[in-house]
């Protein structure tokens, strides 16, 4: 389909200083916990964009020098030469494909300690790290500045020599400019601190030296907040801001905005909605004469249109629509919006940052993907064979294995006990705020739509019987997994319940029984479930403790930076809380809580617990279809394979991602001693000298082979 004329404005090329984009689709920057450490699976991730049409690309943060250090989270760097051959695997695969690649050039400040450099951190004053590391940052002298200035000055340089067409000066989230800015933080009586003039000269400087050192081919960007601290969602309060950007305003070739507040500019589709910067934007534009963008996880062409049209904006900024769908542009240009996979917000994207791995989406599996793998969001390799595969269980592993396997054009039989399709996606969804979640499987259920060699069996509980009946030449069982009621007591799953006490589960609740009294809700899992949980309980009216052993609420959802978002609303809610306590008795009438760190006993009366912990695989299929043949898998007539939460229950990114291996790889010979490309730091060739060091490891490996029974050489799919 050709292009609706409503959306042309997205496709009309803008200049941007001395470079020119595209179209107006921008990939801001963002972190991918790849930087300097995966040069190899970065540049690739980064072309997918370039190839599904996104106008502007940009790295993540690029530290400017070694004193600026976010070990154990992985940035970018701009240190050397050596760099510079890293981006320049970027920047040559972006301009293959038409677009623009951006360089963020980043110094931290007080949120770095430098812990594997072991500089000490500069910043503007004495500060503590705002990270929590037990370090102080030094008191940036005159010279501390002239140096900052000059290793600025030089990794612009070295980004321009790398190809990158766009250069930031990135002056906000609470990084080293923006403590220069910041009236409360910025107490220096010198020539940088005091008046308002004298707060903005370094950001200044850094913009007039950098468009003075790459401004002949590369736009200079600045990254800055528009309001000033942090107030209610969408209330705004500036401070001076406006009069600061007002100084600015036309020195740099492009603006990128940002909010005070990260857990609303990045926040979960929980707690915030589509296009929740605008309200931020107010007078940004009419303020300067230069391009520009903000984010807002636009997923919705025609927002893009309208935030265009009303003079929000001049370009979409995204980081996670251009996560969960490298392609979105060029299937806005191709009229093919059912084929847009949306983000879903749950910012498991983000959690790669927070855990210094490199980045994967719950909604694009292939993300992460491209070079270790070869995968490709939109693209499959086609089938070997005209083999029929039987996917039993359509939640998110079962459905993005059908999808998978029939864009690959094997005959697929895609069977679901239940009437609808998406199972704990489908369900969740029905949750408090949880709603963005049914994304995972509308996309997945529409594209089966277009594919003819997928037939779904809808409320089909398959049987052992049933599963040979079908006579697939490959089965993969995507059955899910049930929550549990016992608690994980460190060694083992045990009950907490005396008497003839219940407790209920998520699943309880999702199915509709819930509390009709004072409910204690516990928390072993750590992640959004028991908040959900407990908001739901706690909307019925009946009053609800939270209980968890850790120090935190929801602790890992800090990976997806909503674990303070999840404690604020429930405790608006009026949900009690109470950490560091385990629960380890329920009798009906109370529930025993052990401190954690004192060991002492308290009661706390409650009619009902919910126990949100762990899960059971629901493996009585395959272990059913294994006992057939004595648990010889090799004996049945087909392959068969757990996949999804029916194998290791998860998050559910990786009941997606299984879905997608399993389809990928249905068909590959795999190594399975070394089954992926491995990306690192290449140090070179083995040194002349060593070779006969190599030559003996070599041979004691092959040894090892030698004794193995099985052939080397294997498929993953047949069951192991
Ligand atoms: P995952 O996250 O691994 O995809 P889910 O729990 O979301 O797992 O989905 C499992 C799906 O499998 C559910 O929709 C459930 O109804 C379905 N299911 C479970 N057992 C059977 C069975 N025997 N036959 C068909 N479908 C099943
Ligand atoms: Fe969106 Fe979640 Fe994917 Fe991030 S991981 S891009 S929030 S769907």
């Amino acid at each position: 389909m050709s292009r609706d004329p409503r959306y042309d404005i997205l496709f009309e090329p803008l200049k941007i200083g001395p470079v020119t984009t595209k179209n107006r689709f921008y990939q801001v920057p963002h972190c991918t916990g790849m930087g300097y450490l995966r040069p190899q699976t970065l540049a690739h991730m980064r072309r997918m964009k370039a190839e599904g049409g996104w106008g502007v690309i940009c790295t993540e943060y690029n530290s400017i020098h070694p004193s600026s250090d976010d070990t154990p989270h992985v940035s970018a760097s701009l240190w050397d030469d050596s760099d510079i051959r890293a981006h320049a695997l970027m920047t040559d695969m972006v301009h293959e494909h038409g677009s623009l690649a951006g360089a963020e050039l980043w110094y931290s400040g007080a949120r770095s300690a430098n812990l594997s450099t072991r500089l000490p951190a500069m910043d503007v004053a004495s500060l503590p790290n705002l990270e929590g590391q037990p370090f102080q940052t030094k008191t940036m002298d005159k010279t501390d500045i002239r140096d900052l200035r000059r290793w600025h000055k030089k990794a612009a340089l070295r980004a321009r020599d790398a190809g990158f067409d766009v250069v930031y000066v990135y002056a906000t989230h609470g990084y080293l400019l923006a403590n220069f800015l910041d009236p409360a933080i910025n107490t220096r009586s010198d020539e940088y601190g005091g008046s308002l003039e004298n707060r903005v000269r370094l950001t200044r400087e850094l913009i007039e030296e950098t468009k003075d050192a790459v401004g002949d081919r590369c736009a200079v960007a600045v990254r800055f907040k528009s309001d000033d601290t942090i107030g209610a969602d969408g209330k705004p309060e500036y401070g001076e801001r406006r009069e600061m950007f007002e100084m600015l305003a036309d020195l740099p070739d492009l603006w990128d905005i940002n909010i005070a507040d990260y857990s609303l500019e990045m926040g979960v589709s929980r707690f915030t909605k589509e296009g929740a910067l605008e309200p931020y934007m107010e007078w940004v534009k009419s303020v300067t004469s230069k391009p520009v963008v903000t984010v807002g996880r636009f997923t919705s062409p025609d927002t893009m249109v309208s935030q265009i049209k009303r003079g929000i904006v001049d370009l979409i900024g995204a980081a996670r629509p251009s996560i969960a769908d490298p392609f979105l542009p060029k299937k806005v240009e191709e009229g093919r919006f059912e084929d847009i996979r949306e983000c879903i917000g749950c910012n498991i994207c983000y959690a790669g940052d927070s855990t210094g791995t490199p980045i994967r989406c719950t909604q694009n599996p292939t993300m992460g993907e491209e070079w270790r793998k070869g995968w490709h969001p939109e693209k499959a390799a086609p089938a070997t064979s005209d083999a029929s595969v039987l996917v039993v269980g359509a939640g998110p592993a079962g459905l993005e294995a059908a999808r998978a396997l029939g864009l690959r054009g094997y005959n697929v039989m895609l069977a679901e006990a239940t009437r609808q399709l998406g199972g704990r996606v489908t369900r969740e969804a029905a949750l408090p705020g949880m709603s963005e979640y049914i994304r995972v499987r509308d996309y997945r259920e529409q594209q089966l739509l277009k594919l003819t060699n997928v037939d779904v069996f809808r409320e089909s509980r398959m049987t052992a019987e049933d599963v040979f009946a079908v006579e697939a030449d490959h089965v993969a069982i995507a059955t899910g997994a049930t929550w549990k009621r016992e608690r994980f007591d460190g060694k083992a799953y045990v009950s907490v319940t005396t008497g003839d006490a219940t407790v209920f589960t998520p699943d309880d609740i999702m199915d509709g029984r819930l509390p009709d009294g004072p409910t204690v809700v516990f928390d072993g899992d750590n992640y959004y479930m028991a908040g959900v949980i407990a908001e739901a309980v706690a909307k019925t009216g009946v009053p609800v403790t939270y209980v968890t052993e850790s120090d935190s609420v929801s602790a890992w959802a800090g990976m997806t930076a909503e674990r303070w978002r999840i404690r604020t609303h429930l405790m608006k809610l009026g949900v009690k809380i109470v950490t560091a306590h385990a629960l380890t008795e329920f009798d009906g009438q109370a529930a025993t809580l052990v401190c954690e760190y004192s060991g002492q006993e308290q009661t706390l009366p409650a009619s009902a617990v919910v126990m949100v912990t762990q899960r059971t695989q629901n493996s009585d299929l395959y272990d059913e279809i294994l006992a057939t043949v004595g648990g010889e898998a090799a004996k049945l007539p087909f392959s068969l394979k757990r996949i999804g939460d029916a194998e290791a229950p998860a998050i559910i990114a990786a009941a997606v991602y299984a879905g997608h291996r399993y389809a990928a790889e249905l068909d590959e010979v795999v190594d399975i001693d070394n089954p992926m490309k491995h990306d690192r730091p290449d140090v070179g060739a083995m040194l002349p000298e060593r070779s006969g060091v190599s030559t003996n490891i070599a041979t004691d490996r092959q040894r090892v082979d030698a004794q193995q029974p099985q052939p080397k050489l294997r498929s993953h799919n047949p069951c192991l």
